[in-house]
């Protein structure tokens, strides 16, 4: 069959709350056009993340009964950790509650002023949980990843070349090397086995330890299965086992890969590392046997780890931002090419060309697809990136929305009404207009800025 179906049913069903085009201008007004300050029930198909958003399975609720509240010892906690393990075979597997509580403890004890972590791309949390510490983020992405028409199979790859630069010339002050599976910039671009291999080689010639932040590592591996020469025979549970074999320590946010709706992990190999983290996470999350989470939250991660690496969900996963990307390339909407693991990203700047970057085509695009059709999605371009800290405000590199889809939530007739809402936006195009902000924060303006119609 041709057709790829969605590869579950509905036991349980949430009513969407359907508005119309004028009460959704009321209220997007009354938010003062930022999508954040939006009552999610008053938004018909939410795309502003995906994460913690998924829908959980029948045997993972029957999982969340089974938790075990105890404080220490839980067989909760047991059952999680062996089915990281099971996937990801390190050594020690520390709960947490998030994914940037595993990487404030790991940056509380590797990070610090002087010391410098390069990645392929650091995620916001991870480059604002190392600089905290004083250290430097450095982001290290493949060249092919700055262009939105290149379709490179893996753009969310590592520059090699610049990586061995910087172990060659700064290697004392790093002491380790991340990456980010998939890439979350560009929605979720994945890292080819080979890459990470070649990666692997390098930290090893320098001694330094290698940590993958592993949140979207199922569909990373899915990727690699259908895109790299000799990949496709092997199961993704294999590709996901060497993909972890390959490095010394992971930092995790289950809301992503996890398929829960909360939880974290920071495993590694290092005896004296992990007897660091755990003293700290007893501060900071709890005892080593919940962490930040409660038995119930364990049993869900490892019920979520169990039907993550399915390769039927996987294919439905990847093929539906393939078709919805398809869809938008149609209508002529730009979008940027390959479609990632967990995202579509629209071109803005390139869609909106008559409204310049300081008057934020994303954001006007956004605020569009709410108004028309109660889409919400995430502007990623000047809104997010263009305040200084000197006080200047610059155009961001890009000016992208995001639509980010939750996992086993929506369905095809939600892609197909999202197609139409791009249609009818796309052909009013000209008639948008631009944004001003009229209050904005000191520190990451984008969650509540205050704008106003041009
Ligand atoms: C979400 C995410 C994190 C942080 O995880 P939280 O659970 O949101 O704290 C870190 N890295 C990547 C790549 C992510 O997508």
């Amino acid at each position: 069959m041709k057709t790829i179906i969605e590869p579950f049913r509905m036991k349980v069903v949430e009513p969407i709350r359907l508005t119309t085009r004028a009460d959704r201008e009321r209220l997007v007004a009354d938010a003062h056009f930022n999508l954040f300050g939006l009552h999610s029930d008053d938004v018909l198909i939410d795309l502003l993340t995906d994460s913690g958003t998924g829908a959980m399975s029948a045997a993972q609720w029957s999982a969340v009964m089974r938790g075990d509240e105890s404080y220490a010892g839980s067989p909760s906690f047991y059952r999680f950790r062996d089915a990281v393990q099971d996937l990801m075979p390190f050594r020690h597997v520390i709960p947490t509650h998030q994914g940037r509580a595993a990487e404030a403890i790991l940056f509380s004890i590797l990070g610090g002023a002087g010391r410098v972590i390069p990645s392929n791309t650091h995620f916001d949390t991870t480059r604002g949980n190392i600089e905290a510490t004083g250290a430097e983020a450095l982001d290290l992405p493949c060249a092919e990843a700055a262009d939105f028409a290149s379709v490179f199979p893996f753009k969310g790859n590592m520059d090699i070349a610049a990586l061995d630069r910087l172990l060659g010339e700064r290697g004392a002050a790093v002491p380790c090397v991340m990456m980010t599976l998939t890439n979350n910039a560009g929605g979720g671009q994945p890292v080819s086995l080979g890459n990470l291999r070649a990666v692997r080689a390098l930290a090893t010639r320098h001694g330094k330890p290698l940590i993958i932040d592993g949140c979207r590592f199922a569909e990373n591996a899915w990727f690699v299965k259908q895109r790299e020469p000799g990949q496709q025979a092997r199961s993704v549970r294999d590709i996901v086992r060497e993909t972890f074999s390959l490095a010394d320590g992971m930092t995790m946010s289950a809301k992503k890969d996890g398929l829960a709706n909360i939880g974290g992990w920071l495993a590694l190999n290092d005896e004296e590392l992990a007897l660091a983290a755990r003293n700290r996470l007893i501060l900071t999350e709890g005892f080593p046997t919940y962490g930040g989470l409660a038995g119930r939250d364990l049993e869900a991660i490892a019920a979520g780890l169990a039907e993550v690496v399915d390769e039927e969900y996987l294919r439905y996963r990847v093929r539906c931002n393939e078709y919805i990307g398809e869809r938008l390339l149609a209508l002529d909407v730009p979008i940027v090419q390959p479609v990632g693991g967990h995202a579509v990203f629209i071109d803005a700047r390139t869609m909106l060309a008559h409204i310049p970057p300081l008057a934020y085509p994303g954001q006007a695009l956004a605020v569009a697809l709410y108004e028309v059709g109660g889409v919400r999605s995430c502007e990623i371009g000047t809104v997010m990136f263009g305040r200084q800290p000197d006080g200047r405000e610059l155009p961001a590199r890009f000016d992208l929305v995001r639509l980010a889809f939750p996992r086993r939530v929506y369905t095809q007739s939600h892609a197909d009404y999202l197609v139409e809402v791009f249609a009818e936006v796309a052909g009013a195009r000209t008639q948008l207009r631009g944004l001003r902000i009229v209050e904005e924060p000191r520190l990451m303006r984008h969650f509540t800025a205050r704008f106003a119609r041009l």
